[in-house]
């Protein structure tokens, strides 16, 4: 559906659903004001006939009671007469009786007793009814009474005209004569008098009852009619009040309702003429959309095919743009859009000489209007910015120009680059032929997998004294070889050979090789395997040279060392003994010279003590040296050996430092010791440590003028450090190891003043050499020096 006709649609709706609201609400007012009224109303109605309905109920029903009660006061009474006519019956009866019965007597006719015929029965039958009329029980039995005395009066009866019958008049009057029949008819009359004057109290009673009942009766009537108006009145007025309210709301109601309808009414009308744009409005999207569809096809049709040529010039891995002839840009692929900066579909449409006019070389102007103009153009490479390459092919067509075109900088960059390494490579080639050419050094490469040679060295032919053949097998059977031993070389234990093989470097191997000529030489020989990318033995290098020369120098010095050693050795023990010789006689001459100087073979001047001491000075240090000597030899020798045990390194310090303080003090010098751990220990002979140290301390001290000696220790992984060092003149960095040389000394002249063997140092790293320890030093010409001894912590480490 379209837009218009959706619009009409919502429009119509919202209209009925405007008209059904309106409806509902008028009807719903209609319905619920004319409910409300006849519920009202009905109400009203119930409530005006109910109340005075049951008004007159409740007067009716007090009526009905007060009538009953009054209607049972009338039996009552009636009741009281009805006995009091009974009795009045029984007594009328019995009395009856007694005249017939005396007529008969006095006259002894039958008709006298007719009257009294039937009078037992009457009798009898007016008790029975007297007794069904009362209920009190008194009277009841009042009535059995006279019951019984009425029989008994009766039989009296039947007895005196029974006598009369039987035994005359005689018999019958002395049943008379004793009044016995007077007393019952008395006591008859009495009990019925009785009876009598109860009832006629009772009905006196119920006579005055009925009358108040009549007078309530009617009072009840009087008040429920006056009731029944007043409440009657009331209604009418509430009703009549509430119904003109009604009436008013009504009118309201009425008016409203008018109201609604005409809005309804109105609502309605457009709400058809809304229905009738929107059929017309369906009418014409109907038209539309079928439109639509027919477009929308041949859109999907054109594509579905620009699609497929799109998807197809997306796959190639070349950039594509096309223009018409009017040079406006029509498609470019999504290479394309990558090398264009991805400036993608926005630039489509666009005329490429405003979009790229600046930028387009006239070079490749002129050829792309050739292109155009259908002219053919060969593929060319282009530079279309400082450094970036496009590679780019043409084709003119009656619509316009199909350009395909590829970034080809890396590809260009990568060819320049190849060229110039071939370049690069075939120069270094040149220059390694040169050099290998040149070197004096033989050099030969042979490859693995012919045994070809493919490149040697005149040098190499030198040292063969002959020419080497083009392949590995021309040589070894050219030319003959031998290990040292004198064994022949097999072809397989050629350096060349062993290297291609087991793909190892062969290092100096020693050849003696066969001139053709038969004068053999001595050849050194190192080959290595050449690999390719893939680490494949691809070659093999061997480098030689005649070492012939060498070897026979190598001899002469290693007999001449040999020479030098036993030389060493016999100067050593010649030392020895010279220093054993020497000593016995110097602790000799220091001894006289003690004893001299202690007056003891005489008295001693000035002048000669002061000789003596320069003796004994001189002979203390003579001593010294050869004491020095002796050790120097003596390890040279190899006769001194180390008994290394474990040493307290803070007591071999204190013992050192407490032995040199006299020469400390001489020269005012700071001797400190800084702190040891105490269970610091060292594994070392005492004695040579403790040589080591007065040693190192005697030339610290003797090699500085002013400020102080410290001695320091501490352990370092396996080792101890003892350190000496002092402020003193400091020792060249080229001197530091030349000190340790025997009898060398720094500036000789110098050191000469404060006198000085040049054995200490060297004596005191050998003895630390016994006890696999060194001795190393650092120090700064003017500033000071350090020796370090470095000795095993313990035993083995
Ligand atoms: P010397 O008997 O001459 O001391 P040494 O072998 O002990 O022989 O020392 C060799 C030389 O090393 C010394 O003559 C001196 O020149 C130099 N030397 C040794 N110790 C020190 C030091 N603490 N300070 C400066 N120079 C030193």
């Amino acid at each position: 559906m379209s837009a218009p006709s959706r619009r009409a649609a919502k429009l119509t709706s919202f209209f009925c659903g405007l008209q059904k609201v309106y409806q509902n609400a008028g009807s719903h007012a209609k319905s619920s004001a004319s409910a409300q009224q006849v519920i009202t109303r009905r109400t009203l109605r119930i409530a005006a006939t109910v109340a005075p309905a049951l008004v007159t109920l409740a007067i009716g029903v007090f009526s009905l009671l007060a009538l009953a009660h009054l209607a049972a006061a009338g039996d009552a009474v009636a009741r009281s007469r009805d006995i009091k006519e009974s009795l009045h019956t029984v007594l009328a009866r019995l009395t009856d009786a007694e005249t017939s019965q005396r007529g008969y007597l006095l006259t002894g006719s039958p008709e006298y007793l007719d009257p009294g015929a039937g009078a037992a029965a009457d009798v009898h039958r007016a008790l029975a009814a007297t007794r069904r009329l009362i209920a009190d029980s008194t009277e009841q039995r009042q009535l059995d009474t006279l019951s019984s005395v009425i029989s008994e009066k009766l039989a009296e009866l039947a007895r005196t005209r029974r006598a009369y019958d039987s035994a005359g008049l005689a018999a019958a009057a002395a049943t008379v004569r004793s009044n016995h029949g007077q007393s019952l008819m008395e006591k008859s009359r009495g009990l019925i008098g009785r009876i009598e004057a109860t009832e006629r109290t009772r009905f006196e009673q119920r006579e005055m009852h009925e009358a108040e009942l009549r007078i309530l009766t009617a009072a009840l009537i009087f008040a429920a009619i006056i009731l029944a108006g007043l409440l009657s009145l009331l209604v009418n007025t509430i009703l009549s009040r509430v119904l003109a309210a009604r009436e008013i709301a009504d009118q309201r109601r009425q008016k409203v309702l008018v109201e609604l309808e005409s809005v309804n009414r109105r609502l309605s009308e457009q709400a058809q003429e809304m229905k009738a744009q929107t059929v017309e409005l369906e009418q014409a999207n109907e038209d539309l959309r079928q439109l639509s569809d027919d477009l929308a096809r041949q859109r999907e049709a054109a594509e579905r095919a620009s699609e497929r040529v799109t998807n197809v010039l997306d796959t190639m891995s070349d950039a594509f743009i096309s223009f018409d002839r009017d040079w406006v840009i029509r498609q470019l692929n999504r290479e394309g859009i990558r090398l264009t900066n991805d400036a993608g579909p926005s630039i489509v449409g666009r005329n490429i000489w405003e979009l790229w006019g600046n930028w387009i070389a006239p070079e490749l102007a002129t050829k792309l209007r050739d292109g155009m103009a259908g002219r053919s153009v060969a593929p060319f490479e282009f530079e279309v910015a400082p450094d970036h390459w496009f590679d780019i092919r043409m084709n003119g067509t009656a619509d316009g120009l199909a350009i395909f075109f590829r970034d080809v900088t890396a590809e260009r960059r990568a060819r320049v680059e190849r060229e110039r390494l071939t370049e690069q490579v075939q120069a270094e080639h040149n220059r390694l032929l040169t050099v290998v050419e040149q070197s004096p050094l033989a050099i030969s490469i042979v490859e693995a997998r012919s045994g070809r040679r493919i490149i040697w060295n005149h040098a190499a032919e030198e040292v063969m004294g002959a020419s080497l053949g083009d392949s590995i097998s021309a040589t070894t059977s050219a030319i003959k070889a031998f290990h040292e031993d004198g064994s022949p070389l097999t072809q397989g234990e050629w350096p060349l050979a062993r290297a291609i093989a087991g793909g190892k470097v062969v290092m100096d191997a020693i050849l003696e090789i066969e001139r053709p000529t038969g004068e053999r030489r001595r050849v050194c020989v190192n080959s290595a395997p050449i690999r390719d990318a893939q680490g494949k033995v691809d070659a093999a290098v061997a480098i030689f040279w005649d070492v012939t020369e060498q070897h026979k120098a190598e001899q002469e010095l290693r007999s001449a060392r040999l020479d030098a050693e036993s030389a060493n050795r016999a100067k050593s023990e010649f030392l020895a003994v010279m220093s054993h010789e020497l000593r016995t006689p110097l602790s000799a001459i220091i001894g006289y010279e003690e004893l001299l100087f202690d007056g003891i073979t005489g008295p001693v001047n000035e002048g000669q003590r002061t000789q003596l001491g320069r003796i004994k000075a001189s002979a203390t240090h003579l001593l010294s040296l050869i004491d020095e000597v002796l050790t120097l030899s003596r390890v040279e020798a190899g006769r001194e050996v180390a008994r290394p045990e474990r040493v307290p390194v803070f007591s071999a310090l204190h013992e050192a430092s407490i032995i040199v303080e006299p020469l400390a003090l001489d020269k005012k010098l700071a001797l400190r010791v800084l702190p040891v751990p105490r269970d610091l220990e060292v594994w070392a002979d005492p004695t040579k440590l403790r040589q080591i140290l007065l040693n190192l301390l005697t030339n610290a001290i003797k090699f500085t003028d002013s400020g102080a000696v410290e001695l320091e220790s501490r352990r370092r992984d396996d080792c101890v450090e003892i350190m000496v060092r002092d402020t003193g003149i400091g020792i060249a960095p080229a001197n530091h190891d030349r000190i340790f040389d025997s009898f060398w000394q720094v500036e000789q002249r110098s050191t000469r003043k404060v006198g000085g063997t040049g054995l200490g140092l060297s004596v005191s790293r050998r003895l630390a050499h016994l006890m696999h320890g060194d001795i190393v030093v650092q120090s700064t010409l003017g500033v000071g020096s350090t020796f370090t001894v470095l000795l095993p912590a313990r035993r083995g480490s």
